[in-house]
């Protein structure tokens, strides 16, 4: 007997390799695609979260329509839409894939007993992990691991690779479609011309994905580390909204034998991504609190001069400033400059690691609630497998190190230009009559360091004793 039945995107805005939806689909059955704007539960998106999402909504619905359906668009709240929905359009199923944070799932929870005690079918599906977040556990304790090599060895060993679906060629729609909300604008940042390096949608992952493995992995495991290069996949906003699946990631890297070291370092990260789920389902709390107690304790400073110099990329640390000004044009940072501009944050200026989060998330394009707090917890040294807390990235080192001829800096702060090698990196230390013939002067065209960094290791090594 034919059905309807609605399929609720949520992170998952994709239609190949979606378990939710290849399940509602049965040439009989009438698929109604939705999503739902709901402003009610879970951690709403920061600003470029939002740009992204949006856009992805518009290219949902335009490969939806390729197909023959269209994507309903409901704004509220979840438990009060999807019911009503279900009902005014006859449904005898929704059908959804699982997110991880804990209002989230109570939420779900709560819907999809309010829809079976409607006689409705209501069924959850793993679409956008490798392994569900409870699978992968420690045999020594029984529960989830604390430390990402173990875990990582162990999923492995479980077996990365399951099968894959392709886009249906056909999705029926309903003789009927309910009435929908237009989809929101994303106008407010389409001015930003940087954005265009962008191209949201699960087009755009299939292209970043096949131009990664096909030009940029070679060399991998050593130039993901050098932010002027194109070496690593830019997939990161892709995969936070599932515009393509890990699934489907691992089957193309295995299929494109590409080096073994390279193509298992880029593997192993994905696996960063499932630790970090894993952490924020069994720390629910992972934005807020610290997964080692006793950081909780911790003297941060309030400095708010400093916390606005950085969030400007104005520290007089060309290669932090490096870091937030990309961050502010494009919505993104390369991963290296990531744990430096972290580090800064949480060390040399000693501020909680919680606002850089924060202001991490307003400006990602790929903010995603799991790698982002896992990442600050990583950084500050707090987390489960973190960094040792005296680990203190030299900015000074860490710029010649890794952007050696200074392109990636001096394309985001190009006041320094006429700087190369160490004094790009300080440029404090120059000859001023050197720094004046290229018209150059700190304080003015240039910011001088907001903080002298050896005094700044000391008063971070100082306070992280006292804990
Ligand atoms: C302070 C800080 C904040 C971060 N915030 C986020 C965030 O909000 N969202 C986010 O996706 N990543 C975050 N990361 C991790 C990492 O920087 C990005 O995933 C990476 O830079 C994305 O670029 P890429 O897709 O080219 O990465 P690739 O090197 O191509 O990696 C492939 C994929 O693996 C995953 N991945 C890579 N590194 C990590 C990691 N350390 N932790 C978890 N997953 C990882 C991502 O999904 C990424 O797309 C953060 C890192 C730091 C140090």
């Amino acid at each position: 007997m034919s059905q309807h039945i609605i399929v609720w995107f949520r992170q998952d805005l994709r239609l190949n390799d979606n378990p939710a939806l290849q399940s509602a689909l049965n040439g009989k059955n009438a698929v109604i695609p939705v999503f739902i704007d709901d402003n009610d539960c879970g951690r709403q998106p920061g600003i470029m979260g939002r740009w992204w999402r949006d856009k992805s909504l518009a290219q949902l619905n335009d490969a939806l329509k390729s197909c023959g359906s269209r994507l309903i668009f409901r704004k509220g709240r979840a438990q009060d839409v999807l019911p009503t929905l279900a009902k005014q359009v006859g449904a005898t199923a929704v059908y959804w894939n699982r997110q991880y944070e804990a209002d989230i799932v109570a939420r779900d929870t709560a819907i999809k007993s309010k829809l079976k005690d409607s006689g409705i079918e209501a069924e959850s599906f793993n679409g956008s992990l490798l392994f569900e977040p409870w699978e992968v556990t420690s045999k020594s304790t029984g529960g989830p691991f604390k430390v990402f090599t173990p875990f990582w060895r162990a999923c492995c060993a479980l077996g990365l690779k399951r099968g894959l679906w392709n886009v249906p060629d056909k999705i029926t729609a309903p003789a009927q479609w309910p009435q929908s909300d237009a989809l929101p604008a994303t106008a407010p940042l389409d001015h930003m011309d940087s954005l265009n390096i962008w191209q949201p949608g699960e087009d755009g992952a299939r292209d970043a994905l096949a131009l990664f493995l096909s030009e940029n992995i070679s060399g991998y495991a050593e130039r993901r580390n050098l932010p002027a290069e194109p070496a690593t996949s830019r997939l990161s906003p892709h995969l936070r909204w599932g515009e393509i699946s890990p699934a489907r990631i691992v089957a193309e890297t295995e299929a494109a034998n590409i080096k073994t070291d390279d193509g298992t370092k880029f593997l192993s990260e994905l696996g960063w991504r499932e630790f970090s789920y894993q952490l924020l389902y069994h720390n629910p709390e992972l934005a807020e609190t610290c997964l080692q107690n006793k950081f909780e304790a911790f003297p941060w400073r309030n400095d708010a001069d400093a916390f606005e110099a950085w969030k400007r990329g104005e520290t007089g640390y060309p290669i932090v400033d490096a870091g937030m000004r990309e961050l502010r044009r494009t919505g993104y940072m390369h991963n290296r400059v990531r744990m430096i501009a972290a580090s800064f944050l949480i060390k040399h200026l000693l501020i909680d690691w919680r606002e850089g989060e924060k202001w991490f998330w307003e400006c990602l394009v790929d903010a995603d609630p799991a790698n982002n707090s896992a990442s600050w917890q990583w950084v500050a040294g707090c987390g489960a497998d973190a960094a040792p807390y005296f680990r203190i990235f030299n900015p000074m080192l860490q710029g010649p190190k890794f952007d050696a001829d200074g392109i990636y800096t001096k394309t985001y702060v190009p006041e320094l230009n006429a700087l190369s090698g160490k004094t790009l990196y300080a440029p404090w230390t120059a000859k001023s009559d050197m720094l004046d013939s290229v018209a150059i002067s700190l304080g003015d065209t240039y910011p001088n360091p907001i903080v002298n960094h050896e005094a700044a290791r000391a008063r971070a090594l100082e306070s992280f004793k006292s804990l």
